[in-house]
């Protein structure tokens, strides 16, 4: 064998026909493309404030002790969760990001002859992590470009063994009612373990939302996913967690590697639950920032999804990569959501004040050009 690329023959079949998750364009590549020196960057929902006092200090902290192993078990910031949840901290899995629990969950659970229901228009991890392990994807169309329960409720079947729902959801920034939710997680049947992905939660206004750790009590195959990356501002440092039964969460922990948490991330994440007045800043810089992009929408004659989390999808009409490319060369990134199906829409990440007015200001000036 000395073609290099029958090595692709090698990997198992999931891999081989894997497409990888293309991220948000960094400020430094666009930079050197364009030798711009001013860019903002509204493409990943990435906290505009940055991360909050108390965490940097905890970092900081931190760093002489960087030469040993970190806790494999996060038992601070298991008990600071548990403690903020009312739960048990063996209920708890901690991951590299919550990314690493939906991929973990994928590895414990499935096989290439079990299914994976989920919508379309849901978060690109999923469709991922289920082909990798060549488990089946079954994608049912999308409502109003939110989740259709009942339209995936009537895909589950005995070989499905999971189901994503990300509430709110990503990219469209839907949000399902508490109580279809719960409905839809009573009826499935207790052979499918169900992945409800909240990684947007703290932006939400209704706080039934936050309030369904109260379901796992009752549900011992639901799994809750929450994460540092977006309303706590800690995305560079990868911590998310899993909230569930014991037993599933025993499951996760038993494939996860034994330190799979930064010291740096245990830390600053531990921190951070403590910073309520950071939260709350970014609460509300989100909600006027969403506002203000709505009604500079609105001026502009442009349709948009109302959202619920940190980010919101404007309706181009038409297809919306030469809108993109055009902001780009104005230093403006945002997000194409073509990977979708959603061709004609941007995801725009609410920025701060000064931020939001710069986005604002280049799409007039594109769309008023084309
Ligand atoms: C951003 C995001 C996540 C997780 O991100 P991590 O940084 O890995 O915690 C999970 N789900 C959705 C829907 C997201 O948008």
């Amino acid at each position: 064998m000395n073609n290099s690329d029958n090595i692709y023959n090698l990997a198992v079949s999931g891999v081989q026909k894997l497409v990888p998750y293309v991220p948000g364009k960094p400020i430094e590549e666009l930079e050197r493309e364009l030798g711009l020196s001013y860019i903002i960057k509204l493409a990943s929902n990435e906290n505009p404030l940055g991360p909050g006092k108390k965490a940097l200090a905890a970092i900081q902290a931190i760093l002489p002790d960087l030469a040993l192993y970190p806790d494999g078990n996060g038992f601070e910031l298991k008990s600071a969760l548990a403690k903020k949840y009312n739960l048990d901290m063996n209920q708890i899995t901690l991951g590299n990001g919550s990314n690493e629990i939906l991929e973990l969950v994928a590895r414990a659970f499935l096989t290439p002859d079990l299914e994976v229901v989920f919508s379309q228009h849901a978060f690109a991890v999923y469709p991922l992590v289920t082909q990798a392990v060549g488990a089946t994807a079954v994608v049912a169309p999308a409502l109003n470009y939110g989740h259709d329960l009942d339209a995936m409720q009537r895909r589950v079947t005995a070989k499905t063994r999971l189901v994503f729902i990300a509430n709110p959801n990503n990219p469209t920034g839907t949000l399902l009612s508490h109580s279809s939710l719960e409905a839809f997680i009573k009826a499935l049947p207790v052979t499918c373990v169900c992945v409800l992905d909240e990684a947007y939660c703290e932006f939400v206004a209704d706080q039934n939302v936050e309030n369904s750790t109260a379901w796992l009590e009752k549900y011992p195959n639901l799994l809750i996913t929450r994460t540092f990356s977006k309303a706590y501002g800690l995305a560079g440092l990868r911590v998310g967690y899993g909230l569930s039964s014991p037993q599933l969460a025993d499951i996760l922990n038993r494939v996860r590697q034994p330190f799979n948490n930064n010291m740096l991330a245990l830390a600053a994440a531990t921190a951070a639950l403590t910073d309520s007045e950071h939260l709350q800043n970014t609460i509300t810089v989100n909600e006027q920032g969403m506002q203000f992009i709505t009604e500079g929408f609105k001026k502009l004659d442009l349709e948009w999804i109302p959202s619920a989390a940190n980010f919101v999808l404007v309706d181009l009409k038409k297809p919306a990569l030469p809108v993109y490319e055009a902001l780009l060369r104005k230093g403006v990134i945002v997000r194409p959501v073509g990977v979708y199906e959603l061709p004609n829409h941007l995801r725009i990440t609410i920025g701060t004040s000064a931020e939001n007015e710069l986005f604002i200001e280049a799409l007039a000036e594109v769309v008023s050009l084309s």
